[in-house]
């Protein structure tokens, strides 16, 4: 059996900042939607942008994957039956930003999963996150769910200084703003290294492009003690794709 698909439609539509949208999708479908998948991923099911109808179609036919992407649960609110996302609007042309950037409440998104949430461990001594806006919905989500006493550092990358975003986080938690709109920055791999080289009791999440993953896990495997089964580390997009 494959994963359950699920038929929504877009209720909200919000410009976070310049390059973040927000979309909450609702429908009877979600009534089964696990509540605790908050920072876990979605594949976001979207219709043929050349279809006349405009309605995903779900199942598993020859080729379905061709139209889904990832997307984070921001927030699920079982009550409501709604759905939050968050868009990445960059100056790239695809399906999913395509989509997103010209979404407006009645149309329908298709849901399948949800995954399991990203970070290794919440309780973990020490916490260190690395991404840019694709990755920001997650890092914000799994902030939101550590406990109050929780240490570490965030790095996340956005374009434009407008891209920050509020959201709640333990005090002791620094959250370090790249604001530049090159995505391959060197930024994240300068913070890396002026950080301990023994990582044995820190959670580490990394989510960015796939090169900038690759150089940031090349530095942990190079020059750091660190516990295998405490990373979380993937690219969320691939610029050579
Ligand atoms: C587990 C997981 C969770 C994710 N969660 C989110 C999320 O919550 N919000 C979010 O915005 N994204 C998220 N992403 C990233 C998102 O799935 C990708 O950015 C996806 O490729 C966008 O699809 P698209 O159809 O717009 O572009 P595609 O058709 O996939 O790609 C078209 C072209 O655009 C380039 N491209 C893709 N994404 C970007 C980008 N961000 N910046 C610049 N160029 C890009 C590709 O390299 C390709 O050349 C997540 C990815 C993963 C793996």
């Amino acid at each position: 059996m494959g994963p359950k698909m699920r038929m929504t439609t877009v209720t909200s539509v919000t410009e976070l900042s310049p390059h973040m949208k927000r979309i909450i999708v609702s429908g009877d479908d979600l009534k089964d939607f696990p509540e605790d998948k908050k920072s876990a991923h979605v594949k976001a099911i979207f219709p043929d942008p050349n279809s006349a109808h405009k309605t995903p179609k779900l199942g598993l036919y020859f080729g379905f994957k061709k139209w889904m992407r990832s997307y984070t649960v921001r927030e699920f609110n079982k009550e409501r039956l709604e759905l939050t996302l968050d868009f990445a609007v960059n100056d790239h042309k695809g399906l999913a930003t395509n989509w997103a950037v010209q979404a407006k409440p009645g149309d329908k998104l298709g849901i399948a999963g949800p995954g399991e949430p990203k970070h290794t461990n919440l309780q973990e001594d020490n916490h260190l996150f690395f991404g840019d806006i694709t990755a920001l919905p997650a890092i914000a989500a799994t902030l939101e769910q550590l406990p109050a006493s929780a240490k570490g550092k965030a790095w996340i990358q956005v374009p434009t200084e407008l891209d920050k975003q509020s959201f709640i986080a333990p005090k002791d938690i620094e959250i370090n703003w790249l604001v530049t709109p090159n995505k391959l920055t060197d930024k994240f791999l300068n913070a890396f290294a002026a950080e301990p080289e023994d990582l044995m009791h820190t959670a580490i999440f990394i989510a960015t492009e796939m090169s900038i993953v690759k150089q940031l896990k090349q530095h942990l495997q190079t020059h750091c003690n660190y516990d295998k089964k405490k990373l979380y580390a993937s690219a969320y997009w691939d610029m050579k794709k």
